[in-house]
């Protein structure tokens, strides 16, 4: 186990593509870090730069307390587990797991020792003298963590691993992925595109865009303070409602004015509002802060809209009602028993507590 530092890392290719662009961050000992972004943000290339296996442009990077930079792949103790497995097809299980370690030149017995309890903590012992073809998709996932759990290696890192699975087996290797880091006490880097997994594995998440991380917190942080409007939308499902609006004063009082509609701002906007007076914002408020008046006993006119239903979705658990303004179409999260008539206006409520508000421009949160 080590901790992770990357100080001012850029990695260019050719003389105009910068895939990571001036990255610094500190992955604590033990932690587990996820970084999420959408395909080409800079993520597997960051990866692989701690890894050794992509050159640095510019920065430094340190493994423990020894900066790496020149130090070969094979020499920074890591251990890397990618989407497509890359294990050996004419290898069994067994000599998959045990090939890194006899590279090494370690004694058999303890390669036999390290394959043995690896195998153990996966439950993959039956398959050990299977060839991969011999395995589905889950299975062969194990035995490239197999593979990476018998290195001990200081840092694991993980490029999608789970996004050649089925939607089933990714939420089982989830799981794993879990109670494995629980029980091999190391640290962890995970890229992924999906933010559910992002949400779930991370002790903290980095989200990256344009090879930039614009924001690196705990992923409730991420979820409720998100730091700009691209943050907000790329975590949660379903993604936040964005409406587009300008903030008015009647009264004394301000409010947000979609067009069609317009909701009053609680007194804890107010001041960092105030200035927005007149002009152009948006709003955002993720479903589940949206209901339908008849199940909300404390409502106001100052935050009921009148709404169209355009459509029902029953997810189980609860129901997705798309709705829609006349100006914005968006989603609302609700009790699995409501279920409202469709193509008819309805009540409403926005809990004005939990909205967001984004500079048009910047796409900076205001609040
Ligand atoms: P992600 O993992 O977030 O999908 P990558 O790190 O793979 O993104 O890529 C970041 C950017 O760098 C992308 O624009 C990609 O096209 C570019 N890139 C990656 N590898 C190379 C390469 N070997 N040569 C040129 N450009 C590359």
């Amino acid at each position: 186990m080590a901790q992770v530092s990357l100080r001012n890392v850029y990695k260019t290719y050719g003389n105009n593509v910068t895939a990571v662009d001036n990255v610094s961050l500190g992955i604590e000992n033990k932690e587990f870090l996820v970084l999420v972004g959408p395909s080409g943000c800079g993520k597997s290339t960051t990866l692989r730069m701690i890894a050794g296996l992509e050159e640095i442009s510019q920065g430094k990077i340190w493994i423990g307390d020894r900066l790496v930079n020149d130090v070969p792949a094979k020499d920074r103790n890591i251990a890397m587990v990618f989407q497509n497995y890359a294990l050996y097809p004419h290898m069994s299980v067994f000599e998959n797991m045990a090939f890194g370690l006899k590279l090494r030149k370690y004694p058999k017995p303890e390669i036999i020792r390290r394959v043995n309890e690896a195998a153990e903590i996966l439950g993959i012992k039956q398959y050990l003298e299977r060839k991969p073809r011999e395995l589905s998709g889950g299975e062969r996932q194990r035995v490239a963590l197999g593979r990476a759990i018998v290195r001990k290696p200081l840092v694991f890192l993980f490029d999608e691993p789970l996004s050649n699975l089925d939607a089933k087996r990714r939420v089982q290797m989830r799981t794993e992925i879990h109670k494995l880091r629980l029980r091999l006490q190391t640290t962890f880097i995970y890229v992924t595109h999906d933010q559910i997994e992002a949400m779930t594995l991370g002790d903290r998440i980095a989200v990256m865009k344009d090879g930039k991380i614009l924001q690196c917190a705990e992923p409730m942080t991420i979820y409720d303070k998100p730091i700009n409007k691209f943050v907000a939308s790329f975590i949660g499902t379903p993604p936040i409602n964005l409406m587009e609006g300008r903030i008015i004063k009647q009264e004394r009082r301000y409010y947000f004015d979609e067009g069609k509609f317009k909701v009053r701002l609680v007194d804890e906007m107010v001041t960092v509002m105030a200035p927005y007076e007149g002009k152009p914002v948006t709003m955002g408020i993720r479903s589940e802060d949206i209901y339908d008046k008849l199940f909300v006993s404390q409502a106001s006119p100052d935050n009921t809209i009148q709404a169209a239903c355009e459509v029902i979705e029953p997810m189980g658990a609860e129901v997705y009602l798309h709705l829609n303004t006349g100006k914005h179409p968006f989603i609302a999260r609700v009790g699995a028993h409501d279920r409202p008539e469709v193509n008819r206006d309805m009540d409403i409520v926005f809990d004005m507590n939990k909205v967001h508000f984004f500079d048009p421009e910047t796409e900076i949160t205001i609040v």
